[in-house]
């Protein structure tokens, strides 16, 4: 009989592993229906957003339809899940349809949590969704010149070198248009040390953020956890009493998982903020023909919280689906991963070796291959290389 394989989400990790399951089938004559269930019509590529914030480039040039799945054979199926029972073998969604399955994909992203800090859901702005990038170009738009605070509350958070990117952004944007800012980092320091996280990726590329910070004046002030933001004197509150004043607020979130995986059926890490799946092929921990790859997934089992290694983890699973349940290829293990990220007026490609010790991963050994503006116009034309291949 066909099987059925479900995916739940249609962002980084649901459209990498439905076309590498897309493509076996049609390679090696497989029989299997494969579906993507999706809450909206839209793949979206997030690190266009920072476009959006700076540029005022549209939302359009940032996503994709779903539906161009459909031309590599993949069902779309638009609707929010609301409940999935593993036990059963099933996914309720919003308007009271439900989805059977044989084999699923879990790759639901992370939700953005502002709710734990006090003031932190009211106060400043963030490109962490579209409608959010809209309004923090608004804002920059209108900024003439004082104080800028980008905090980071805790680690992981989504895109771990993201507000380094702003700052370093930011102090260029400021330079050439002669706004008189004074950029702070309000970063979290690396557990166990006290360093902070513009140190996260190793020494060779925090010495290549720490360049730029000096060349734009942006200040780093490690702290232990934010207590609160207080929107009438306009100032963060770290812990410990310390007050940083600003005129603009720039936020990242804290990392949530999606209200549908906070259930006991998807075990959480001792964090409680991230499902936990085996390392070795990103299974379930208690049903085998669930495959977790998506972000709320990837600290547990050592990896980081950024579309390559969802993009590698996604792949990894399908092809470990592939050759167990179907017979067909190989499974590789993840290769080193390529970042390339804004830094100044320029990009620069990051490589992150990963190597699997038989527990987790590891892949802190990163290194800055190189910094020039090809690497930003190299960004700008993978990604958009990347949503054509959904655009019909
Ligand atoms: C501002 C920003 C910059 C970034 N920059 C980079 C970068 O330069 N490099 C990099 O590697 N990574 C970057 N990232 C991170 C990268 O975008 C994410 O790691 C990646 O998109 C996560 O993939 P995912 O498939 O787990 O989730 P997502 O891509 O977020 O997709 C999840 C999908 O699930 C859907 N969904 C959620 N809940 C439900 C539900 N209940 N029912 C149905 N559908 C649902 C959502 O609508 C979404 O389409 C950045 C992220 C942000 C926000």
């Amino acid at each position: 009989m066909t099987k059925k394989i479900l995916i739940l989400g249609g962002g980084t990790g649901g459209v990498v592993a439905a076309l590498t399951l897309a493509e076996a089938k049609k390679e090696y004559g497989l029989d299997y229906e494969i579906t993507v269930v999706n809450r909206d019509e839209w793949h979206y590529m997030p690190p266009l957003w920072m476009d959006v914030a700076l540029n005022g480039t549209p939302i359009d040039k940032t996503r994709a339809p779903l539906k161009g799945l459909e031309k590599y054979g993949v069902n779309v199926v638009i609707g929010e899940a609301t409940k999935i029972s593993l036990a059963d073998r099933k996914v309720e969604l919003a308007d009271g349809k439900s989805l059977g399955y044989d084999y699923l994909f879990v790759t639901l992203g992370l939700r953005n949590g502002w709710e734990d800090i006090p003031g932190y859901a009211e106060e400043g702005y963030h490109n962490y969704s579209p409608e959010g990038a809209v309004e923090l170009h608004k804002a920059l738009n209108e900024f003439k010149g004082g104080k800028v605070v980008i905090v980071t509350p805790e680690i992981p958070f989504r895109c771990g070198i993201y507000p380094m990117e702003m700052a370093t952004v930011l102090g260029n944007r400021f330079h050439v248009r002669g706004i008189p800012a004074e950029i702070t980092l309000l970063n979290p320091k690396i557990p166990g040390t006290n360093l902070d996280i513009t140190w996260s990726l190793g020494p060779d590329i925090g010495r290549l953020w720490t360049k730029y910070f000096k060349m734009y004046g942006v200040k780093v002030e490690p702290h232990d956890g934010i207590e609160k933001v207080d929107p009438t004197r306009k100032v963060v509150v770290a812990r410990g009493g310390k007050e940083y004043p600003y005129d603009l607020l720039i936020k990242i979130p804290m990392p949530r998982p999606p209200k549908v995986l906070e259930t006991d059926e998807f075990p959480k890490d001792p964090s409680g903020r991230f499902t936990v799946a085996k390392p070795r092929d990103f299974r379930h921990p208690q049903y085998d023909e669930v495959f977790l790859t998506g972000e709320h997934a990837m600290p547990p089992v050592g990896l980081g919280t950024a579309g390559v290694f969802i993009h590698a983890a996604s792949h990894k699973a399908a092809q470990v689906l592939l050759r167990d349940e179907f017979g067909v290829g190989t499974v590789q293990e993840i290769p080193p991963v390529v970042c390339v990220a804004y830094v100044a007026d320029k990009g620069f490609m990051g490589a992150c070796e990963v190597t699997f010790d038989g527990e987790r991963y590891n892949w802190r050994n990163c290194y800055n291959v190189m910094e020039s503006y090809l690497m930003k116009m190299t960004k700008h034309a993978f990604y958009q290389g990347w949503l054509d291949r959904l655009r019909v």
